[in-house]
């Protein structure tokens, strides 16, 4: 059977006018600015002065994903389509895409088949210029230290210190690194340097976790860009370059609203990288969704290690947020390929790999009920070459192990097929109540968060630091930037720090190679490994399929 791409079917879709959406989501037009027809940004003025009290928030993570993606934004989107379809009031609140998977392999951000927001041409291309913005602030950033230095280097800049990037929003490994500033004595001080891709600048990190314009500004004078001769932190304050940050930030700051295929209205806003920052989108637009739904449904990047781990004891902690209910997305193919089969093989039945595959599946649920304390259901979203066998034998087997499964097929039925899953969400925002614990608490020592974090949710032995790392801990815990989160860097491939390491590993212990202080976003970093900022393109990139006609319709993004 031949299956309509992700664009095809979006647009097939015939959206409402925004104002419409805002008014299904009881936003005043007051607050509506519209960018078109079907987009537009919403004042965060409306988070304060609405009489609306903030409804339940759910969680969507998943296992430990396949390289492809496992569901969560297509579950996100489908559930909440679900959640609408039987009665409720409904929010989504994501990511914004990055322009680098976009163009590159893994493809868009926007949802899969029957469960996608849109214009989703829009919002995996420019969008409302969000990721622009965010570019231009960073660069603004770094033409500044750069001329400060020029200017004569009253701060004493070690020009050898410097840890600001510029960044731009591709993935172009050519950028990785630079030598600039060359040219003669007119031209800038000659230096090693070299480009992020926007999403991984602290400047997406500090705009996703501030609460307001205040909050940003106070946040963006923390960002530290270098030391000096004498080792102290230079901050954005110290280059007075916060304001100006700020005013290239402005709109950018008010969340976006859209429409899932349903008609249900979506905030989507920001996109931070799950690794080295905290991947989930803006608290000021999970804030407002929460306000503007009884129900508000969002999403955390990578496996619930990672991204419900950073969501739940970074963002939520920052933000005062608890959940109600996590939903951690299986697949059939993600648990054969933890139980052993190859991942070319992925797509031929195998019962007995399906079941070998099910520790890492209990590991994340268990994290979620046991550490964090939380209602939890699994959903396993269904794809087109799973077997009546498999998902049966997947269902059952769950169940008699005690963790709560229901079948979600959103991608093909979209909010139809995610009924039962709203129903089951329903009834654990209802009648389950959660303990909500974070898996480590902010006075404990730097050491002592990354051991709690690799045991009690990554399930391993314990943690080392290298003798680099234990340095910069001294040297962090000095600045006095140990009572703060940590946001660990590792691969979303395993629960270890070692990707190849499947399933439900044990006895490992996790390497900590790198230490450093996002301070504006005001958590540590904690490199496992090496952490790519800015990718590069596959062989053959998605760019290579992506068209426009001559009436403006775009194909080939998926
Ligand atoms: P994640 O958010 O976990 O990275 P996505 O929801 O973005 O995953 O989905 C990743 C890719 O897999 C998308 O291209 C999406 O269309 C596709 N996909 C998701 N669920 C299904 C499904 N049930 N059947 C087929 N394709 C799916
Ligand atoms: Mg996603």
């Amino acid at each position: 059977m031949a299956y309509l791409s992700d664009i095809e079917i979006a647009q097939q879709c015939e959206m409402k006018p925004i104002m419409e959406i805002a008014k299904r989501a009881h936003v005043d037009e007051k607050y509506v600015e519209q960018y078109g027809r079907y987009k537009a940004k919403i004042d965060p003025a409306l988070i304060d002065e609405t009489d609306r009290k903030p409804g339940k928030l759910i969680l969507v993570t998943a296992i430990t994903p396949t390289p492809a993606g496992e569901g969560k934004t297509t579950t996100t989107i489908g559930l909440a389509d679900g959640l609408s379809r039987i009665g409720k009031d409904v929010t989504v609140a994501l990511r914004e895409p990055s322009l680098g998977p976009v163009f590159g392999v893994k493809g868009g951000a926007a949802g899969g088949g029957y469960a996608q927001v849109v214009p989703m041409e829009d919002i995996n291309l420019h969008f409302t210029g969000d990721f622009h913005a965010i570019g231009a602030a960073n660069n603004l950033l770094a033409a500044m230290l750069d001329n400060h230095i020029q200017q004569g280097n009253a701060l004493g800049i070690d020009v050898k210190k410097i840890t600001w990037k510029r960044c731009v929003d591709m993935n172009d490994r050519q950028l990785r690194f630079v030598v600039d500033g060359l040219g003669g004595k007119a031209n800038g001080t000659p230096r090693e340097d070299g480009f992020d891709i926007t999403v991984a600048s602290e400047i997406m990190a500090v705009f996703c976790l501030a609460s307001s314009m205040a909050d940003l500004k106070e946040r963006l004078s923390r960002i530290i860009v270098a030391y000096t001769y004498d080792d102290k932190p230079v901050t954005a304050g110290d280059l007075k370059a916060t304001g100006a940050m700020a005013a290239l930030l402005r709109d950018a700051l008010k969340p976006n609203l859209v429409q899932t295929l349903e008609g249900t209205p979506a905030f989507v806003h920001g996109g931070p990288f799950a690794n080295i920052a905290h991947g989930c989108n803006s608290v000021m637009a999970t804030r407002m969704a929460m306000r503007m739904g009884d129900y508000t449904v969002t999403e955390a990047g990578f496996g619930a290690d990672l991204g419900a781990e950073k969501f739940l004891d970074i963002k939520c902690r920052m933000a005062g947020l608890t959940p109600d209910a996590v939903v951690v997305v299986g697949t059939v193919r993600a648990l054969k390929m933890h139980g052993g089969l190859d991942k070319k093989q992925l797509a031929n039945e195998d019962l007995a790999a399906l079941e070998r595959g099910i520790p890492n599946l209990l590991r994340h649920v268990n994290n979620i009920k046991n550490v964090y304390q939380l209602p939890c259901v699994v959903a396993i979203n269904r794809f087109p070459t799973d077997t009546d066998a498999e998902i049966d034998f997947i269902i059952r087997k769950c169940r008699e192990l005690g963790v709560n499964t229901v079948l979600s097929t959103v991608w093909a039925e979209g909010g139809k097929g995610g009924e039962d899953l709203a129903r089951e969400v329903v009834r654990l925002c209802e009648e389950e109540q959660g303990n909500f614990t974070f898996s480590y608490e902010l006075d404990a020592s730097i050491e002592e968060k990354l051991e709690a974090v690799t045991k009690k949710i990554y399930g391993g032995a314990g943690v080392v630091l290298t003798p680099a790392a234990k340095k910069q801990a001294e040297r962090l815990t000095a600045l006095g930037f140990d009572k703060v989160p940590v946001c660990v860097a590792k691969t979303q491939y395993s629960f270890s720090d070692d990707p190849t390491l499947l399933g439900a590993p044990e006895g490992f212990v996790v390497t900590v190679r790198n230490l450093k202080v996002s301070a504006g976003a005001g958590f540590l970093v904690a490199l496992t490994g090496e952490i790519m900022t800015m990718p590069g393109l596959p062989k053959s990139p998605a760019a290579e399929r992506i068209d426009v006609d001559d009436n403006g319709k775009i194909s080939g993004l998926f």
